[in-house]
């Protein structure tokens, strides 16, 4: 970005920030604001109120520091070490996936799913296999009393950093972090198996997805189906009968998804569930025979 002169205000150190992210961002200007905000230590309320301030030397300094950053494709939720996810803040860096609003899809049927399932007195056990942030296992945490929760992960950094939001939300007494891979750190077997798994080719994805962001959590081998195979392989032992299963997908991945987990239940119902944008996203298996 050009230099502004040391007078400029909010609205002008804004306007050149918007310019220089327009190539990399779909969101150039809410990505400016929440970066000024962030480097002045201010709500985007409060940015968006004082516009017509001029802005102090050091938030300057910071600020054309996390434009260019964002300007090599850095997400947003990278620089500012922060990301909601249903309604929750979440700590995040570059050890974990950055959630994705479309995974909120998965915590809708999974909540759906338990609720009629589950009176709130029931204890009820979940594993979420390939935690990350924790994202999924917290929401679910927080929005099941009743419920335990395995998370486990195959990356310690990553459970270093689900360690932190689990503590955040309050729920370290009803997650447990397991370090290891997919299904095999599971004491037991559990009442719902929910995981958004590496499912990526990673040639295929977005430049600044790929520079950025772990690619142990996206990297699902040259068809993008490897981790699925596995996972639905070793599924049937890791449910209780009755249980259900719910896979995140790629959008085109809904086929190959559901004649794996065809194939590992033969005799369950198995779905496929769109996003918000229409976009197939969720499998769900629903009354497993184990
Ligand atoms: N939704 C992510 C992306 O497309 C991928 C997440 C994953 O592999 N589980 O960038």
């Amino acid at each position: 970005m050009t230099s502004p002169n040391a007078q400029a205000t909010l609205a002008q150190t804004l306007a050149l920030a918007v310019e220089a992210l327009r190539d990399v961002s779909d969101t150039p200007r809410l990505d400016a604001e929440i970066l000024l905000a962030h480097a002045l230590g201010w709500s985007r309320a409060r940015v968006l109120a004082r516009l017509q301030e001029t802005i102090p030397d050091d938030a300057l300094q910071a600020f054309r520091v996390l434009v260019l950053r964002r300007a090599a494709c850095e997400p947003v939720a990278y620089l500012i070490g922060s990301k909601e996810f249903y309604g929750l803040e979440f700590f995040v860096d570059r050890r974990v996936l950055v959630p994705r609003p479309e995974t909120e899809t998965l915590i809708d049927a999974a909540l759906e799913w338990a609720r009629q399932r589950f009176s709130p007195h029931d204890t009820l056990l979940i594993a979420d296999i390939g935690t990350g942030s924790g994202c999924i296992a917290v929401a679910l945490a927080v929005h099941l009393p009743n419920a335990m929760i395995y998370a486990t992960d195959l990356s310690s950094d990553a459970l270093t950093v689900a360690r932190q939001n689990v503590e955040r939300h309050g729920v370290a007494d009803r997650v447990v972090l397991l370090c290891g891979d997919l299904l095999a750190p599971l004491p037991q077997s559990v009442d719902l198996l929910v995981s958004n798994p590496p499912y990526t080719v990673l040639d295929a994805i977005d430049a600044g997805v790929r520079l950025h962001e772990p690619h142990l959590a996206l990297d699902g081998g040259s068809d993008g189906l490897a981790i699925y195979r596995r996972l639905l392989a070793a599924a049937p032992q890791a449910l209780r009968p009755g249980g259900a299963l719910m896979l995140e997908i790629g959008a085109t991945q809904a086929e190959a998804v559901t004649a794996l987990a065809r194939r590992a239940f033969p005799s369950a119902a198995v779905r496929v569930l769109r996003d918000l944008a229409g976009w197939d996203r969720v499998v769900t298996v629903l009354n497993v025979e184990c």
